[in-house]
């Protein structure tokens, strides 16, 4: 038969071997026959008395934390958990949440991972569309939950001390699932990613690898288990003799302890870049110890610079949720031009191809496809998204698979991977990955919307989501009114920072929305409140931190910190800063009034009645803080960090 010309390789025999071949020699012993918690359980074994995870002020051992874990466990199997049921998880971070972690997978179960901040809509949708038959969460978080037809458990009440402390046995095989995901979905609805245990074995005995971890390492956890990421914090540690140690949510402690604790105590730590600006900002100077996971998205030769100078080694962390966790690492030196994304982890294949699914020369852009041990088994109750995104290997063995990542790449001559950018419409805002046709598809179920186009522009040196929306015939969209609307449903990091209302959308010479097109929203503030001048020294203050965080040039005392473009890392920026300006009126603030008194008019109230209130949140945090930075010191030092890479 003949052949299309674009079917034609475009490389010599000599290339593709290179490509297809000699750059995916990535095999890599690891355990094959061992679940995800089997790891824990031998490391239980060899240094059950070894401290192996602490919280505020609440330490366990390897062996009191699988003893806990091994009660609850029993006590789901009781409740019928067992090999590829799925166990909801929604819990405020504590030692709590990390014993219901492994007890769901001792149990055999797969664990739904949920975050009490997201939207009631939201967390129905994932429960009922995961099937979860039991859910487990705490007193404090269970008002926030919606109606739940399964089986609850309270991990804060409910610790069945009458089970067996001993290891259960549930039969569960490393081809059953650990865990599954939800990750933004393109139609409207999230997605829930299905990963096995087997995929998690082969990451971590990467990982343990490079970058590396020894049993002397203390790894400062800081991210919500609802990302994918935070795998590596709590399992990693914990299946080599490590410590974890968890860090209250950044929301609540405004980011400070957690910048105290990296600073002083931890030798590994991961987060996006953006949890690491946010870090730097709150008074994070790391340590000559400090080993830096940073990944999520593209790091910035800037941003790598800074990191550089505030640790020992970094490392710049590639991959999708759909290939467990990360995909790619890469040491980062101190140097000039793009950080490289590096290349494949153990036991991975990456093939970089243009459309006709052909691989492209080194040096030309095409689409990262991976393969091997890494690849979810696909999309839960998605038959055609996962065919659509989880394709025949055309040059591994028959039945393997590659996931089309959506990324556009490219090979370096040295083999190293360059990333470029999305092919398509997902973005990552502050780290978090979001389809924008979601965000589209739920603003156009608006009565007011006709048509709707989200985009994510860099504006102020910080990415942020702008809606443009052509309303119905006769309608007024109410900002207001579409911004509580997709609250709803959606997760705070989800909904646009600007509205803007256009007569009509921008076209392309061949009818598609020019998204190039689209205008800047007004960076002046957006008169949706007559300006009202600050009237005393506290507004004053809280204003111009306003204007300073906003970027603005001013800020009345009835505009709403949110639809001023605001957000959650922002937030956290204005605590800081009003935490110091603050300090001489003994008055004191914690993050979550910031998101409670939205305008400065209602701040300022707030803080009228609070005035010599001296029970400061804060300080209780700040004071936790230091307790355990304290006892983390008394323990032995790490000597001499083994180096691994170089
Ligand atoms: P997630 O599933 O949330 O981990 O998001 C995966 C996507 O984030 C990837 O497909 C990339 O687009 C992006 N991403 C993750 N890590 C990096 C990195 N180190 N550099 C550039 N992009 C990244």
């Amino acid at each position: 038969p003949q052949q299309k010309v674009a079917e034609l390789p475009l490389l010599s025999e000599r290339e593709q071997h290179q490509l297809l071949r000699e750059w995916n020699r990535t095999q890599f012993e690891y355990p094959k026959q061992l679940c995800l918690h089997q790891l824990f359980e031998q490391q239980v074994e060899k240094t059950p008395d070894a401290v192996a995870a602490v919280f505020d002020s609440e330490e366990l051992t390897y062996s009191e934390l699988n003893a806990k874990a091994n009660q609850l466990a029993h006590h789901l199997v009781s409740l019928g958990v067992g090999p590829e049921v799925l166990v909801a998880i929604c819990a405020e971070r504590s030692t709590d949440m990390l014993v219901g972690l492994l007890a769901i997978l001792k149990a055999g179960g797969a664990y739904v991972p949920l975050d009490p901040i997201y939207p009631p809509e939201r967390l129905a949708y994932i429960l009922e569309d995961s099937c979860a038959r039991v859910l487990l969460t705490q007193q404090a978080v269970a008002d926030k939950l919606p109606d739940f037809k399964g089986r609850v458990v309270y991990l804060d009440s409910d610790l069945p001390v009458s089970q067996s402390s001993s290891n259960p046995n549930s039969n569960v095989c490393p081809e059953n699932l650990a865990y599954a995901i939800y990750t933004s979905g393109s139609t409207g609805r999230p997605k829930g990613v299905q990963i096995c245990h087997r995929a998690v074995v082969n990451f971590l005995s990467s990982m343990a690898d490079q970058p590396g971890i020894v049993p002397e390492d203390v790894l400062v956890a800081v991210t919500t288990i609802t990302f994918d990421i935070a795998a590596l914090e709590l399992f990693l540690p914990l299946s080599t003799g490590a410590r974890v140690v968890l860090t209250p949510d950044l929301m609540v402690d405004g980011g400070q302890s957690t910048a105290a604790l990296a600073t002083s105590s931890a030798t590994v730590m991961q987060g996006t870049p953006a949890t690491w600006r946010t870090l730097m900002q709150v008074g994070f100077v790391g340590n000559p110890q400090l080993k830096i996971l940073c990944g999520g998205e593209a790091l910035s030769r800037e941003l790598a610079t800074q990191l550089l100078e505030r640790a020992d080694t970094l490392w710049n962390m590639y991959g999708p949720t759909e290939t467990t966790i990360w995909s790619a690492v890469s040491q980062v030196q101190a140097g000039s031009g793009s950080v490289s994304i590096g290349q494949a982890i153990a036991n991975t294949e990456f093939y970089i191809l243009d459309t006709n699914n052909q691989p492209v020369p080194v040096g030309v852009a095409g689409e990262l496809h991976i393969g091997g041990d890494g690849l979810a088994r696909g999309y839960l109750n998605r038959p055609e998204l996962t065919a659509e995104k989880f394709i025949p290997d055309p040059f591994g063995e028959a039945g393997s698979r590659l996931y089309k990542t959506g990324d556009l790449v490219r090979y370096k001559t040295d083999g190293n991977i360059e990333y470029i950018g999305r092919i398509d419409y997902q973005v990552k805002v502050r780290g978090f990955r979001i389809e924008l046709p979601e965000i589209e598809a739920l603003l156009s179920q608006h009565a007011t919307v006709q048509q709707a186009v989200v985009i994510a522009k860099e504006i102020a040196g910080d990415k942020r989501l702008v809606a443009y929306l052509v309303p119905q015939a006769e309608a007024t969209p109410e900002i207001g009114e579409l911004r509580s609307f997709l609250k709803q449903q959606l997760p705070e990091y989800m909904v646009p920072s600007y509205f803007v209302v256009l007569e009509s959308l921008p076209l392309t010479p061949n009818g598609k929305v020019d998204r190039k097109a689209l205008p800047d929203p007004e960076h002046t503030r957006v008169e949706a409140e007559a300006y009202v001048a600050p009237r005393n020294e506290v507004e004053r203050i809280l204003s111009s931190v306003w204007q300073e965080v906003l970027n603005l040039e001013k800020v009345g005392v009835n505009d709403n910190f949110f639809e001023l473009g605001g957000h959650s890392l922002l937030v956290i920026q204005v605590h800081s800063k009003l935490n110091n300006k603050l300090l001489g009126i003994n008055r004191d603030i914690s993050v979550v009034d910031l998101f409670k008194y939205p305008t400065i008019s209602t701040l300022a109230q707030y803080f009228g009645q609070k005035q010599d209130v001296n029970a400061p949140t804060r300080q209780k945090i700040n004071d936790r803080a230091s307790k355990q930075i304290e006892a983390l010191k008394r323990q032995p030092l790490i000597k001499q960090r083994k180096k691994i890479n170089g």
